[in-house]
């Protein structure tokens, strides 16, 4: 089974299992963090390095911030075309009442 992960922080192995932080210990990375399948160290399971998960992760949220931040611009022209309408629709209706009333 190929492993399957997105970019960023691996919340869970595709086993299922919770992933854990632990910290190396090699001669190569000593004290580089690193997150882990929470129950088999193994080939199918999640290894990655946690600076390398972080920065994936920033990455992905800037991206989808910026989304957001197009979306609410985009829901306040539609917001302010909306105002208007209904205050079109108030005029028309209070001119409707008084001929109406006459
Ligand atoms: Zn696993």
């Amino acid at each position: 089974m190929a492993m399957e992960m997105g970019p960023g922080i691996p919340r869970r192995c595709p086993c299922g299992a919770l992933t854990i932080v632990l910290t190396s210990k090699t001669k190569e990375n000593p004290g580089r963090r690193f997150y882990r399948c929470g129950v088999i160290f193994g080939e199918n399971h999640v290894f990655k390095w946690a600076d390398e998960a972080i920065l994936e992760e920033i990455e992905a949220l800037a991206a989808r911030q910026s989304t957001i931040e197009n979306d609410l611009i985009e829901l306040k022209g539609h917001l302010l075309d909306m105002k208007k309408d209904t205050t079109e629709i108030v005029e028309v209706v209070a001119v409707l009442s008084t001929k109406i009333q006459k």
